[in-house]
């Protein structure tokens, strides 16, 4: 029974985009044949040899796959575990997202769609769809919250070098969200000739299905490895959640392994309270957001709050829905990890490894002592390290009160 359990839970979302009663396509009724469209077509590319040897091409020679899984020595001999390192810091474009990015601008062409949309917050998942657009000849407009732009400045002109337009929202508070609103709108509008690129795990279906295939590249690349270095299987996975897509990619290979504790940090921020954080288990509850149904920030109406936490690719009122139905159902963990641990473990990886990660990745790092002492001695613990730090250099200075 348990077996056929983890089975059904691995084979999920069912064929409405259901995790249980999570997910789904809550959308203008003109969407709903565009999101046909694509799920038909990308049903056919997980099949089409050609379509995945022309991705597997590129993750290895444009993207650097597959990337390393680094024995992390300094940092287990103090937690007296074994700890590993998933490298996506490492891809071009410095984060995880261009997997899904070209997973997706590859889709696009077998659409036969020539322009391309896409929102961004931080500005990372537009730095990695303008990086696919030029790549592939396709034309590229990102959607940005004003707010954002003015506090991402350097990505905003890398997506222009890059040939992409970015256009600024000055709708609600600026920020991602608002940027979604828009990229939708566009959609709606020129649906025939536009593919939109949604940059997590999130959305309506088929995104949160899509983007996590996409991604799990990472998880069967750090399955390989670790059993080729350690001869068996990890005992816990550790990633950041923002919208869920480098976590779910880790996860996701690993469903089936009971064994095997999942384990996602969410943006802690400054506090417990309401508008002061990001963590969609600790104060959210089910609601209808952005296409999908899934935990949601709001207030005792309904009313999606604002969300704080010091890094921007967290900083988003809902989750991905398969992390919603992996919680419910005790497959995988979620716990906060505040603003000040994640700097903490900014620098931990920094002076102990030599690598400076993303404020995302170092909301996993940030929890990593915590995660160790719930498990035995020789533990094996994989740590996603979804991106490098170099964006979030000038606003740690910032922060800390440091003169650049
Ligand atoms: C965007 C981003 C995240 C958060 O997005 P997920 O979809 O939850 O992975 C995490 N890390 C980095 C480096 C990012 O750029």
């Amino acid at each position: 029974m348990a077996v056929r359990d983890e089975a059904r839970r691995a084979a999920l979302p069912d064929s409405a985009g259901r995790f249980g009663r999570y997910g789904g396509r809550y959308v203008p009724e003109t969407l709903i044949p565009a999101l046909d469209q694509i799920t038909a077509a990308y049903v056919h590319a997980r099949k089409d040899r050609a379509f995945q040897a022309r991705l597997r091409d590129l993750l290895r020679t444009y993207v650097g796959r597959p990337t390393p899984l680094t024995h992390a020595a300094r940092l287990s001999e103090r937690f007296h575990r074994r700890i590993w390192l998933k490298r996506e810091d490492l891809n071009h474009t410095g984060a995880h997202k261009i997997n899904n990015a070209i997973g997706q601008a590859l889709l696009a062409l077998k659409l036969r769609k020539k322009r391309i949309i896409a929102e961004t917050g931080a500005g990372q998942h537009g730095v990695a769809t303008a990086t696919a657009c030029a790549l592939l000849g396709l034309s590229c407009r990102v959607y940005m919250g004003t707010e954002d732009m003015r506090r991402q400045q350097p990505n905003v002109y890398r997506m222009r070098l890059l040939g992409a337009e970015v256009v600024g929202v000055d709708a609600g508070t600026r920020t991602l969200k608002d940027a979604v609103n828009e990229a939708l709108r566009d959609w709606v509008t020129n649906v025939e000739s536009t593919h939109y690129i949604l940059g997590s795990a999130l959305g309506p279906h088929p995104y949160p299905m899509m983007v996590r295939d996409f991604q799990s590249v990472i998880g069967r690349e750090a399955r390989r490895q670790i059993l080729e270095s350690e001869g068996r299987l990890p005992d816990v996975l550790l990633a950041c959640v923002g919208g869920g897509s480098n976590a779910i990619g880790l996860f996701h290979p690993f469903l089936k392994d009971r064994s095997v504790r999942l384990v996602g940090a969410e943006a802690g921020g400054r506090g417990a309270e309401l508008g002061e954080h990001a963590a969609r288990f600790a104060g959210g509850r089910y609601g209808v957001f952005q296409g999908m149904a899934s935990y949601v920030l709001q207030d005792a109406d309904g009313q999606v709050v604002g969300t704080h936490s010091v890094s921007a690719g967290l900083d988003y009122a809902s989750i991905g829905p398969e992390h919603a139905w992996l919680r419910d159902g005790k497959r995988a963990e979620y716990i906060s990890c505040s603003d000040a641990k994640a700097l903490a473990g900014f620098h931990l990886l920094a002076e102990t490894e030599g690598i400076i990660p993303a404020l995302e990745s170092a909301h996993a790092v940030g929890v990593l002592e915590e995660v160790a002492k719930g498990t035995r001695r020789g533990a094996i613990i994989i740590v996603n390290i979804s991106g490098r730090g170099d964006k979030d250099v000038a606003e740690v200075a910032r922060t800390e009160g440091v003169a650049l």
